[in-house]
């Protein structure tokens, strides 16, 4: 059988890595860019690689851990005590341990504990299904003091899905984002642990897409698709340069617009699907920076007045000694092009960010900053909305041997590279299971 792949990311490498294991099928991966790894792909700072948005596993990504061994690469996976923040009206608080909830100033105490409570009532949810019919924003409404909802709950969602779109939120992502952090502590008041492969997110997409081509797999980098369709019962794909090539079955990594755009003869129902799939930038500023900015790895900013939702210093996690001893401070934001920071240039960004900073450590200076870089990484977050399980598009198109596999399937967990090896390997199974049927 031959098969096409298109993309080169944790999924579409997952996906050929598995089929190549387990098929003799004649494997052909299309990757549009210049190198491996999609949205974990890196760029150097100090000759290292970094990925281009910050990136970490959580203890329970066993999928990813279990396929890091797989590869000999167990031993490269570096394990850190996190440390996380919130930014709350200028000022900080420490936001790690259950105690340090107790802390929490902005909240009176009786607060403080309900706090608690309410994550521990979602991370106790055991049926997820039963949330589908509630936005997270009616849910916390219906279950959650106002006070706790805007000292906490709403600037989180807020920070992952803007002002425009976080009420259309639905709570099974709020219950998959809240056990995925549960899960990666060890008990209740222990800190949570994060891992970081030695040498970045590079290793792993350097080490699978070589074990993919010792098993025969044909890896083409910049070579985009621009178009599929059934040809006779084959399927016709066009590559960049005009070349088309007939495949038995296509595998597409892509995400749902691309896969529209891209592909003929989709019945209406599975377009709306697709239309309806909708995602946000990740507009990501990154410092190389003379000192420590805070000494927290993660800081969540609860502070509407701030114009970035997040700070996450990545050499809190990992030592800075191999970025040339440069502290390196990724300020985040997920955007769509209705926002006007969408729009902005890094200049014009660093120029509304950088009074800010001074608000996190009043000792910054202007000149601790080394250089700076900007990333802008479209289809980064797609919006998760309630009734989630109707609307998001199947991994069968509807077209035979045509299959979609990327992050808007990825529910209710929040999507990261763990569930996209899991996808990987379901789409295999399923073409497998799909090819033996036929
Ligand atoms: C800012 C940010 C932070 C993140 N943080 C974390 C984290 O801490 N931990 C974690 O595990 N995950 C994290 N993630 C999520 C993780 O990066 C993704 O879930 C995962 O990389 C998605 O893999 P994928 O293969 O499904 O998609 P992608 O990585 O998007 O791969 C799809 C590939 O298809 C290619 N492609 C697109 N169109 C075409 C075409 N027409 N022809 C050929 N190729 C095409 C793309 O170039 C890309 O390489 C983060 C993501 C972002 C953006």
């Amino acid at each position: 059988m031959k098969i096409a792949i298109l993309g080169a990311g944790a999924t579409g490498l997952t996906t050929a890595l598995r089929l190549a294991q387990k098929t003799s099928s004649e494997i052909t991966v299309f990757e549009k860019d210049s190198f491996l790894g999609g949205h974990a792909s890196t760029f150097q700072v100090n000759s290292t690689p970094i990925e281009k948005g910050y990136h970490h596993w959580f203890t329970s990504d066993n999928k990813i851990i279990e396929l890091m061994s797989e590869l000999g690469l167990q031993n490269h996976i570096g394990w850190y005590e996190s440390s996380v923040g919130t930014v709350f009206n200028s000022k900080i608080y420490d936001f790690m341990t259950p105690i340090d909830l107790l802390r929490y100033k902005p909240l009176s105490i009786i607060n403080r504990i309900s706090l608690g409570l309410s994550s521990l009532k979602i991370s106790k949810i055991k049926n997820w299904h039963d949330l589908e019919n509630f936005t997270a924003v009616d849910w916390l409404n219906k279950n959650v003091k106002p006070q706790i909802y805007h000292a906490f709950w709403e600037p989180m969602l807020i920070g992952k899905f803007g002002e425009e779109h976080y009420k259309e939120v639905g709570m099974p992502w709020l219950w998959g984002k809240m056990n995925t952090r549960f899960k990666s502590r060890e008990g209740f008041l222990s800190k949570e642990k994060l891992g970081y492969p030695i040498g970045s997110f590079d290793i792993l997409f350097n080490s699978l897409s070589q074990k993919c081509e010792n098993l025969g797999v044909k890896i083409h980098l910049n070579s985009q698709v621009n178009q599929i369709k059934n040809n006779h019962g084959s399927l016709e794909v066009s590559i960049s340069d005009a070349e088309t090539l007939n495949f038995d079955a296509v595998i597409a990594t892509v995400p749902s617009n691309v896969f529209h755009r891209i592909t003929t003869g989709l019945e209406e129902s599975y377009i709306e699907k697709l239309q309806n799939t909708r995602y946000m930038s990740a507009v990501q500023i990154i410092l190389e920076l003379k000192h420590q900015l805070s000494k927290y790895y993660w800081l969540n900013i609860a502070d509407r007045s701030f114009p970035f939702v997040g700070v996450i210093e990545h050499t809190n996690l990992v030592n800075e000694s191999i970025y040339g001893n440069s502290h390196i401070v990724y300020l985040s934001n997920y955007l769509t092009p209705k926002n006007s920071l969408y729009h902005l240039n890094k200049t014009e960004l660093l120029e509304k960010y950088l009074p800010f900073l001074y608000q996190i450590n009043n000792k910054f200076s202007e000149n601790w900053i080394i250089k700076s870089h900007y990333q802008k990484i479209p289809g980064a977050q797609p919006i998760i909305e309630s009734q989630y399980s109707n609307k998001m598009p199947t991994h069968e198109t509807g077209i035979k041997n045509l299959y979609l596999g990327n992050t808007s399937q990825i529910y209710p967990e929040d999507r990261g590279t763990n569930y996209s090896v899991e996808l990987g390997e379901k789409l295999a199974e399923l073409l497998i299971k799909k090819s033996i049927n036929n």
